[in-house]
Order: C-alpha cells, then structure tokens, then sequence
C-alpha cells in the first residue's frame, strides 16, 4: 500500500450528502474530468458508474452528484436547497451547462449508465466519463472514488496525486505516532500540528479547524430544527427534531448560541446526556440523508459520530476554548490518518467498520486526549473503539445512507466514549491490542469479507426487510 501524506483537510472535508464515496468523489471526479478536458470541444457526454457505484448509487445520489459536478457546481459551497431544483432543470430541458458555461444536451436516463453486473478491478467504485467532441472523436476518463471523498484517475497511484511535503514527524503506523510523540515530549495534536506546518501556517489550520467545528455546528442544529421525511422512498421519518424538542423541554432558543445554552439548562443527568448525544448524531445523519452540507468526517455516511462526540465535550464537559477544538480535530484527523494509510475508509473495501468503525476510533482518541490523557491511552481508546466494530457490515437497505447509518452513528459516538473512558482509568501501558493490531486486523477482515456487505446492498438488512422501494 503506498504511503500518502494526509493533512488535517483531508480528513475533514466540506461537502454535501449522502455519501463521501458515493457523492462526493464523483462529484470531484466530474469536475476533475471537466479540468482536463476543453469544455468548449465538447458535443455530449456520458457517465458510466460500475461496482458499488452502480449498485447504490441511486440511493447514494451518485448520478445527482456527478450532474452537479458537471454543471460546474462546487459541493463546498452549493447552496444545498437549491439541490431538486437544478437537477429537475437539468431533467426537464435536457441540458447541462458543463463547468457552468458550455450547454450541451444531456438527458440523465440515458446519458448515465449504471452496470450494475460489471465491476472494474482497482477499485469497486469507478466511473467512466465519456465526452464525444464536436469533431466526432471520444475522449475518456476513468476515476475511483476510494473512499472519504477521496479519487484517484485509472493508472494513477493515489500516493502521487497528493502535493509533496516532508512532515517533520513521519508516521508511518500507531507506533511511530507514539514513539515520536514520548520522544519529543509532545502530545498527539501538537504533533499534528508541527505537521501540518509543512501546508500551511499555524494560523491557517486554526482558522481552517474552526471553519470545519463551525459547518459541523451548523449541520447539527439544522438536523435538529428539521422535521419531515427523507428523500429516496424509504419513508423514513426524522427524529432528531422531536428529540431536540422533548429534551429541551419547552425551553426558547433562536440560534446556535442559545441552543447550547437552553441544553446545558436542560438536564445533565447521565440518560439526558445520552439522549443529546444520539441527537446529536441524529441531527447530521438526517441532514446527510437529505442531501444537506455535512463534513466527511473521515466519510459521509459516518459523519456524525465526531461532531456528536465533539459536541458531547463541548456542551457538558468543560467550556471548551478554540484551543480544545483544533486539539479534538487534529488529535481525530490522526488516528484517522492511521486507518486510511494502513487500512480503508472505504465501505465498500471494508464494510461498515471502515466507516462507523473508524470515526468511532478518531472520536475516541481526540476525546481522551481532550480529557488528558496521554498519547498511549489517546492511541488505547482509538483501539478500543474500533476492537468492537471489527466486522461490522455495510447493508444500506434500499440502497440509501439511512437504515442501518442514520442510527449507526449514535451508537459510534456512545462506543467512543465509553472506549475512552475505558482508557482514562488505564494508563495505556497494559494494553494486550495494540491500534497497529486493530488497523491490521480491521484490513485483514476488510478482504476476506464478502462483497454482499460491502456497500452493494445485497446482503445483511439490504435483502432482509422487504420493502417496495423504485429501483436503485
Ligand atoms: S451501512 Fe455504514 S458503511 Fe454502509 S452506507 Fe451505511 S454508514 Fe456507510
């Protein structure tokens, strides 16, 4: 596997649901391909997705993402509610205006093929892009999104797509992290941070992890402020509203700032706090479901287990400063660096663990740091959290980012906490599984798993609730 140099943005990427696999590395993709090309020479184009791409991309809103891609969208800063309306647009007149200037005629029934029987070999999720020229000759591009928003062009190694930098610490697994981290005296984010000076400023970083805490904020108290039903046909019914609501208690709140407030007011008994927590959790799955701004978090359909646990510390642990923030993040985008590098984050490579598994792993490791503990018991709780989700299948029913996810993440955040309670009571010296065991083990159970439980729905609960749904 070649070594990749990640930084903290690379984890943590602004985006739009439901899937950082399924709609935003496609989504990248197709802009990537428009960079490539002459957008003026081009007559039609096509997209043909394969693999997993194929088989949940309906319900992942593949096709979508890939028409806003080509329609020179940027999924930063699309503005989200303006979503239907581009893509009915796009349906009705059967044009597309590729990198926003080129119109060109495009219909989605037929321009997007999905082979649903046919998986190319580097990776399960890959698309085509076909872009027939006004002189008549074809130009191709082939793509993998491999996870966590993540692509890579067909031939290209991903390690030489990334921009070069020496780090001033290199890690290469949970070891070196620990040994550079006792041999300077450092934590795991201050370690981090001197990393992340080879990209940026200090001050940049900051700036930037702010700007991430604060989509995050964002997403989770608009999931709390929105009623109604997810899109796909699933039917299924949003919670984090109602919950908000019982557990408030009647107490008044206009904006993010009082909301915290009126919940630190609301009860801080141990079932209260649990029920904010899978709020929490709630309130940006439901929002990734629905198509909204979410942060990959180190992917979509997990994007709620880090700001939920991240919130959890934030609103009933200690006023945190802007200092505990960048802590939590840059301690999270590590042990979540460490899976990626010696493992996957992609669901459909690993399954579910690779999602729910391994931001339970970075929530845990960035919270027990937060508290004080030392990098061995940060790197103790990370291992924790994923030692039980080691196995842990991907069987989206329908297709969709809702059942098992939505609810998934509640229980990655809960898992996190507890895994680093577990932690702070060690003192991460007698621990029998190290994180370089768990990652190994994660990837070694990650290849023998059947791909019916790799984000294909077509095992586990995908084909076990019956459920009359369009096809996907
Ligand atoms: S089951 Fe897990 S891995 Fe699969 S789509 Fe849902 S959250 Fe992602």
């Amino acid at each position: 596997m070649a070594k990749e140099q990640l930084s903290v943005f690379d984890i943590f990427k602004i985006g739009v649901g439901p899937s950082s696999s399924h709609t935003l590395g496609p989504w990248r993709a197709a802009e990537r391909f428009l960079k490539e090309t002459d957008i003026n020479t081009i007559a039609s184009i096509q997209v043909n997705l394969y693999g997993s791409l194929a088989k949940t991309g309906k319900g992942h809103g593949t096709d979508i993402a890939v028409m806003l891609g080509l329609n020179g969208e940027d999924p930063v800063t699309f503005d989200t509610s303006t979503l239907h309306s581009a893509i009915d647009n796009i349906t009705t007149t059967q044009k597309i205006k590729l990198g926003g200037q080129t119109e060109v005629t495009f219909t989605p029934a037929t321009d997007i093929i999905f082979h649903k029987k046919e998986s190319l070999p580097f990776h399960p999720n890959a698309l085509k892009i076909v872009a027939i020229l006004t002189t008549g000759a074809t130009i191709e591009g082939t793509y993998y999104s491999i996870g966590g928003g993540f692509v890579v062009k067909d031939g290209e190694d991903a390690s030489t797509t990334k921009q070069h930098v020496t780090l001033k610490y290199d890690i290469n697994d949970a070891e070196d992290l620990l040994q550079n981290c006792m041999g300077a005296g450092i934590s795991i984010s201050q370690l981090v941070m001197e990393n992340e000076k080879a990209w940026r400023t200090q001050q940049a970083t900051v700036k930037g992890i702010l700007n991430i805490w604060r989509v995050m904020q964002e997403c989770i108290y608009r999931g709390c402020h929105a009623d109604g039903i997810l899109p796909g046909g699933l039917h299924v019914v949003r919670r984090a509203a109602k919950m908000n609501r019982q557990l408030l208690k009647g107490k008044p709140e206009t904006n993010l700032t009082e909301w915290v407030a009126a919940i630190r007011q609301s009860g801080t008994d141990f079932t209260s706090i649990m029920n904010w927590i899978s709020c929490f959790a709630l309130a940006v799955n439901e929002e990734n479901a629905a198509f909204g701004r979410v942060v990959t978090a180190p992917t979509n359909g997990a994007a709620g287990v880090v700001p939920a646990v991240l919130m959890y510390y934030h609103v009933f642990g200690k006023q945190t400063t802007d200092a505990d923030i960048v802590k939590f993040m840059l301690t999270a985008s590590q042990i979540g660096c460490l899976f990626k590098m010696g493992s996957t984050i992609s669901a459909a490579m690993g399954g579910c663990q690779a999602e729910i598994g391994v931001s339970s792993s970075m929530a845990a490791g960035a919270l027990t740091e937060c508290l004080g503990g030392s990098p061995s018991q940060a790197m103790q709780a990370a291992e924790i959290a994923m030692e039980h989700h080691l196995g842990m299948t991907c069987d989206p029913i329908g297709g969709l980012v809702q059942i098992p996810c939505i609810e998934r993440n509640t229980m990655g955040a809960i898992k996190a906490i507890t895994a680093s309670q577990l932690a702070l009571q060690g003192d991460g010296e007698q621990m029998k599984v190290s994180l370089d065991a768990v990652i190994k083990t994660m990837w070694d159970t990650a290849v023998d798993m059947s791909s019916k439980y790799k984000e294909t729905a077509e095992g586990g609960l995908a084909i076990k609730v019956p459920l009359n749904l369009p096809e996907c």
